[in-house]
């Protein structure tokens, strides 16, 4: 599945967060450094918050770290701040608060894959994965090949010349993902990419994109935002849970099992086990403070 190394450029402009500026930070910090799942810390936020101009506070004191090679899940309800936190790691929005501090003192190749497929209707699949690679200012040629590549990669060879509209909601999240692919990111950020797709279709693709992430060999690390108990723990090595607004990571979970998932895992008793301890971590940091105090409130009134 991985193209032949060496094909890819060496340092291509990210396909997003490119020249918007590295979130390191000299400053000693007072505190012992989040742990990482695994490998050295790539991205280590500390006491970051969000507050928009229109007084919501998306993000609390968020403190984590990400390892080399992890794939990670955030796993949290709807308005819980996931995107801004995904937004805040790709430098597309500043924190209002804490830090973002990056292994290498600046933000990695970063790739980012949307929900939609936001992909240029009037390109063809070749020309919206080729993109970022034309951004870049690569030789035609190369931008070419590199882009058939990725399209295989992702299953899509033979659809190059095909049009946004002639595929279907799966193929489009496919060149999607292979735009996303083609500058060999370090770092992957996925916002509920599949959410919108059949199960089937959602689930083929969460097979492809482990088997892809696996072929990289730990070469890139990839964060995960869902709302799905089911998703997060079929994807990833670490899932960390975050409570309704102002998020917060709340709970933490290791999953172990072996990358790609091995045949039947989706129908195992490991399987089920692991989504049973993942959706009720889910549930206790949905019932944060608020819900606490409604249920005071309700108990009062009875
Ligand atoms: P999630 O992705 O978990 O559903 P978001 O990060 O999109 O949550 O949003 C978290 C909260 O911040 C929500 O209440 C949302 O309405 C608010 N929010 C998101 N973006 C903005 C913005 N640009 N301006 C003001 N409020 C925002
Ligand atoms: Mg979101």
């Amino acid at each position: 599945m991985t193209p032949p190394a060496g094909r890819y450029p060496e340092e291509p402009s990210p396909a997003c967060g490119g020249g918007l500026g590295g979130g390191g930070s000299a400053d000693p910090h007072p505190g012992p450094p989040p742990r990482a799942g695994e490998g050295e810390a790539l991205v280590t936020l500390r006491g970051v918050g969000k507050r928009f101009a229109s007084g919501t506070e998306a993000l609390s004191g968020i403190d984590l770290s990400i390892g080399t090679g992890e794939f990670v899940s955030l796993l949290g309800p709807s308005g819980c701040g996931k995107s801004t936190l995904l937004r805040l790691v790709a430098g597309l929005a500043e924190p209002s608060g804490g830090r973002v501090e990056w292994m290498a003192g600046a933000r990695p190749r970063i790739g980012f894959v949307f929900q939609d497929a936001t992909l240029m209707p009037w390109a063809s699949a070749l020309d919206n994965v080729r993109l970022p690679l034309r951004l870049a200012a690569l030789p035609r040629a190369e931008q070419q090949a590199l882009a058939a590549a990725a399209l295989a990669d992702v299953g899509l060879a033979g659809f190059e010349r095909a049009y946004p509209r002639e595929l279907s909601g799966g193929m489009r999240m496919r060149v999607s993902l292979a735009r996303a692919l083609v500058t060999r990111p370090e770092l992957l950020l996925m916002d509920e990419p599949f959410a919108a797709l059949d199960e089937l279709t959602r689930n083929r693709l969460n097979d492809d994109l482990l088997a892809l992430w696996s072929a990289r060999g730990g070469a890139t690390t990839v964060v995960f935002v869902t709302h799905s108990v089911f998703e997060s723990v079929y994807l990833s090595s670490r899932i960390l849970v975050m409570s309704a607004r102002p998020g917060r990571i709340a709970e933490e979970l290791a999953i172990a099992a072996p990358a790609p998932r091995p045949p039947g895992f989706r129908t195992s008793a490991g399987y089920a086990a692991m989504c049973r301890a993942a959706s009720e971590a889910l549930e206790r940091a949905m019932a944060g403070p608020a819900r606490q105090a409604l249920d005071r409130a309700m108990a009062d009134r009875s």
